[in-house]
């Protein structure tokens, strides 16, 4: 195992998020490592809805799958047992698209390729390199790195953490959780009506579903209670297309196929900071969120372009000290907060079954879908974040 034993930038996990930030920094001067466990992305079932604004961060990065994306032109949101719904539009926001879907995969994969080709002088792609130790002083940060049976060392002015936060502790930064002792599904799922471009967010009555438009079908994420007394996941494809359409109702249309599901753990995290010394956090790192209103990588996106400018906007000697890092840390606290809120605000909301919280969200569909300005405000919310 050969590594640079003292670098600029050292970024700890090269997912999405820690991909797109090492390729924020690659033109610079500045020398930059990316730690990466895996030798190479591995399989991963999910599909994520990717806003207009972080596709164009993409397509700036030069790491946009094109041909495995599908455009959404608008989401069609609704409860089961309740009336009312609301319908985001591309047009609210004045934009050709509201977003795409694009399986992780195929954004991971393009997120390494383009690492591999940029390695060289200045950046370094370590795969099959994993962090297993963070210590912390004035003037740097000291990685312990384990790889090929070896371990090394590395020194750097800061570290970002993009691991997904198991390091955090080390780097002296706490950590809360919420379990929400459920579970999300994921599959392909196929109809005989076509998609259109429309996104569905169904609220029902024990759990929310998504089925975002995907090919010719849909990526399904239906979020079902840890103990399900259905067994979704493990139902025959007949008995699992029955319980599905009968909580969708026929607003996509006969459901006919299911490909193979695989199932995650839904767990609320988030940092204390998004910095601590010589040390910034990034991604799922710093938040990690409920699937449900797909802004996990989205806002972990923001925190890897805000992170990147910042670092940009100093001179080298003053990379990893206080003041750049508590800049960086006050620019991502209002976003960070209000998108942990709102997604976590609309797990409480729609999974209470409350009568008259029905009534309640059935209000607030109608008043949404009729008022433009308050339709626009959540949209552009969600497609761009709080700027
Ligand atoms: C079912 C599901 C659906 C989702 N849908 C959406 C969606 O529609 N839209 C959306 O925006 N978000 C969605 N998300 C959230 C999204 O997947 C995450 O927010 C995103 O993947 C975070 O990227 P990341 O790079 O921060 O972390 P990760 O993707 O977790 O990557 C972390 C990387 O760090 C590496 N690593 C870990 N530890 C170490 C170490 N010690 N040393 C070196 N490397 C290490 C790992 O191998 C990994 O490659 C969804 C999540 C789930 C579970």
């Amino acid at each position: 195992m050969k590594l640079p034993t003292q670098v600029d930038v050292l970024i700890v996990g090269g997912g999405p998020v820690g991909g797109a930030l090492a390729l924020s920094l690659a033109n610079s001067q500045l020398s930059v490592a990316v730690l990466e466990a895996r030798l190479q992305p591995g399989e991963d079932a999910r599909a994520l809805a990717i806003a207009h604004a972080s596709q164009q961060t993409l397509v700036a990065l030069d790491v946009w799958p094109s041909a495995a994306a599908t455009a959404i032109h608008s989401v069609h949101v609704s409860q089961q047992g309740g009336f009312g719904r609301v319908r985001l539009r591309a047009a609210d926001l004045d934009l050709p698209v509201l977003g795409y879907v694009l399986p992780y995969v195929a954004l991971a994969k393009t997120i390494h390729a383009h690492l591999q080709a940029a390695s060289g002088a200045r950046l370094h792609y370590l795969t099959g390199c994993r962090a297993i130790r963070l210590q912390t002083l004035d003037g740097y940060a000291v990685v312990n790195v384990e790889g090929d049976g070896q371990t090394a060392l590395m020194t750097a002015r800061l570290v970002v953490l993009a691991e997904g936060g198991q390091l955090l502790a080390e780097a002296g930064i706490g950590q809360d959780q919420y379990d929400y002792e459920q579970r999300a599904i994921t599959a392909e799922v196929r109809t005989d009506k076509p998609h259109g471009g429309v996104a569905f967010e169904r609220f029902a009555t024990d759990g929310p579903i998504a089925m975002l438009p995907k090919d010719d079908g849909y990526a399904m994420v239906w979020t079902r209670p840890k103990d399900d007394p259905l067994d979704a996941a493990n139902l025959d494809e007949v008995g699992f297309l029955r319980e599905l359409q009968a909580r969708l109702g026929d607003r996509v249309g006969r459901l006919n196929h299911a490909g193979p599901r695989a199932v995650f753990p839904l767990r609320l995290k988030w940092a204390s900071s998004h910095q601590a010394r010589r040390v910034a956090v990034v991604g799922n790192a710093a938040q990690t969120l409920h699937p449900v209103a797909g802004q996990g990588f989205n806002l972990g996106l923001r925190d890897a372009l805000t992170l990147a400018r910042v670092i940009h906007s100093v001179p080298t000697a003053q990379l990893g000290q206080a003041t750049m890092l508590a800049r960086y840390a006050d620019l991502r606290k209002v976003d960070s907060l209000t998108t942990i809120g709102v997604t976590d605000g609309l797990i409480r909301l729609f999974g209470n079954g409350a009568p008259l919280l029905r009534h309640f969200r059935a209000a607030g569909f109608l008043a949404m879908d009729n008022f433009k300005p308050l339709r626009r405000g959540f949209a552009q919310r969600m497609v761009f974040g709080s700027r």
